[in-house]
């Protein structure tokens, strides 16, 4: 029988979709089930009192996609998608025979299909040590700020994309990164696109080529001032341009840009002053300090890191930027949830997790599916849109008894961003994951202008990384799309004086 309108509707009693999650996968779901089953009662619960939105959406290639993330309030939603209820609410359980979630504040909500998209929490490398911070969202950003404007020293633990973004934002405090890897920012680069970058720790920031949009990432006074319902609950994770618009700059005017690396070392031992007076073993200086200038400020900081090559750094705070793991919390409890090795709740091709009716998309959820050869997952915004969209149309397609292929996004990984304010595009298996050592390079480096990396397999395009405003994007993307058989072009395929795109038209 059709469902009533949702003006109609009393809360708890009226069955239909249901989204736990208010970031970018979860808004996108609502938002495409809106599109796709207008009629249909749909209702996002979210513990935040923003949600994430995706705006200005430009598809820049088959794959490759581009958009800029607001935050939103919930009543811009449901006048966009008016058949859309949002409930801010924290969930605390469900119950999969019945149907029904329930959540902190004692409500029900019952479910004829189901989308989590609760996200992820920073993995942090210890917990409840008020000098260890990590970074996610709105909130946790303005406290790295607050707490940076008062530090002379921040040591940055962890080799991701938020990492890199810190470590190049920073100014007015020394910075000591510690990372696993033996360059810097290997979850996207290879050694060579280190190397490239590199320069730009010590150099200072390049100017920035383009007015920079201002993404509007606030709070609500009420979301300030409020104490946050349920302690666990967090916001959604920032987009893209999470940086910029935020001050992060330390106390020491005179220090503009100063970041040493410390290699192939995790952290040991988060200590206290007095734990590091028990332990006797002297601090670190910054490398390019003297052991006088040092002793005048050192051995009185709030918190040390000892790493496992035994190098021991005082500091007024550590952010810990080690990735997220899937907040599964409170779905957990007595259901039937197949949880991957990484905590992400398991989804097939179908986005449907192991549960009838119940569906998961964005960093929440794990891709069991036998992926296409250049794709695979990562937690990244534009995968959390695709999925949020895809589930939905899933959920449309499963209730109406209607077949649905894969979309076709999940052909080939494509991501666009920017790091150290070039553009980075990064295609397939880019940095040859999984290809063994059966696959060859091709490389074009112009030191401070553009990196280019193209991964060949049996002379077929695998991958890419372009680094810098390369304009290759798009016939590398058909390339590896069409699986053509390169070896006759060899190194003319990087040649600067030969222009791609005719040659492959
Ligand atoms: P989230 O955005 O985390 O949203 C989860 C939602 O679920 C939130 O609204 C939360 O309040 C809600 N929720 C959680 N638990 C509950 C509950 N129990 N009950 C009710 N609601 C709940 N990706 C990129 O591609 N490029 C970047 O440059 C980039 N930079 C980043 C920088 C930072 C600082 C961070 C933290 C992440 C960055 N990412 C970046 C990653 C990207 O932001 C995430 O992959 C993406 O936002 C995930 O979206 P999501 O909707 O799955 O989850």
């Amino acid at each position: 029988a059709p469902l009533p309108p949702h003006s109609e509707q009393e809360p708890g009693r009226t069955a239909g979709f249901v989204i736990v999650g208010g970031g970018i996968a979860g808004v996108t779901c609502a938002e495409q089930l809106s599109a796709l089953s207008p009629d249909d009662p749909i209702t996002l619960l979210s513990a935040s009192p923003l949600i994430k939105s995706v705006t200005n959406f430009r598809q820049v290639g088959r794959a490759m996609e581009e958009f800029d993330v607001e935050e939103k309030t919930t009543g811009a939603l449901q006048k966009a998608c008016p058949n859309v209820r949002v409930v801010q609410a924290l969930v605390k359980s469900l119950d999969t025979d019945k149907h029904e979630v329930y959540t902190e504040d004692g409500e029900t909500f019952p479910y004829t299909k189901l989308c989590i998209c609760t996200g992820g929490q920073p993995k942090l490398i210890t917990k409840d040590n008020p000098h260890v911070i990590g970074i996610r969202d709105t909130e946790t950003v303005q406290h790295f700020q607050q707490k940076l404007a008062n530090a002379r020293r921040v040591v940055i633990v962890g080799n991701g994309g938020i990492a890199l973004e810190l470590v190049y934002e920073i100014e007015g405090c020394e910075v000591v990164w510690a990372i696993k890897d033996d360059s810097i920012g290997n979850t996207f680069f290879d050694r060579g696109a280190a190397e490239f970058f590199l320069p730009h720790l010590t150099a200072g920031k390049c100017e920035e080529k383009k007015p920079l949009k201002r993404l509007k990432y606030t709070l609500t006074e009420s979301s300030v001032d409020s104490p946050k319902k349920g302690e666990t609950a967090m916001g959604g994770a920032l987009g893209p341009d999470w940086k910029e618009g935020w001050r992060m700059k330390g106390k020491q005017d005179q220090v503009a840009h100063q970041v040493h690396v410390e290699y192939q070392c995790e952290v040991q031992e988060v200590l206290t002053r007095e734990e590091f007076n028990r332990l006797g073993q002297a601090a670190e200086h910054f490398p390019g300090t003297s052991r006088a200038e040092e002793q005048n400020v050192a051995d009185d900081w709030p918190v040390y890191v000892l790493l496992t090559n035994k190098r021991l750094y005082g500091c007024d705070f550590v952010v810990s930027a080690t990735g997220v793991v899937p907040s599964t919390g409170p779905f957990l409890h007595n259901t039937q949830f197949c949880v991957a090795p990484d905590g992400g709740l398991r989804v097939d091709d179908h986005m449907h997790t192991s549960v009838p009716d119940v569906y998961a998309a964005g960093d929440v959820c794990t891709a069991s599916w036998e992926p296409a050869p250049q794709w695979f997952q990562m937690r990244l915004w534009s995968q959390a849109r695709q999925m949020g969209s895809y589930a939905a149309k899933c959920m449309v397609a499963d209730r109406d008894g209607e077949e649905i292929d894969l979309d076709f996004c999940f052909e080939l990984f494509a991501h666009v961003t920017k790091f150290f304010n070039y553009k980075i595009v990064l295609l397939g298996r880019y940095n040859a994951q999984g290809l063994g050592k059966d696959h060859e390079l091709l490389l074009r480096c112009t030191k401070g202008l553009e990196y280019v990396k193209v991964v060949l397999q049996a002379g077929r395009m695998q991958g890419a990384v372009l680094i810098g405003d390369t304009d290759l994007e798009e016939t590398f993307e058909n390339l590896i799309i069409n699986g053509m058989d390169l070896s006759p072009y060899g190194e003319d395929l990087l040649d600067p004086n030969i222009d791609i795109e005719d040659y492959f038209d």
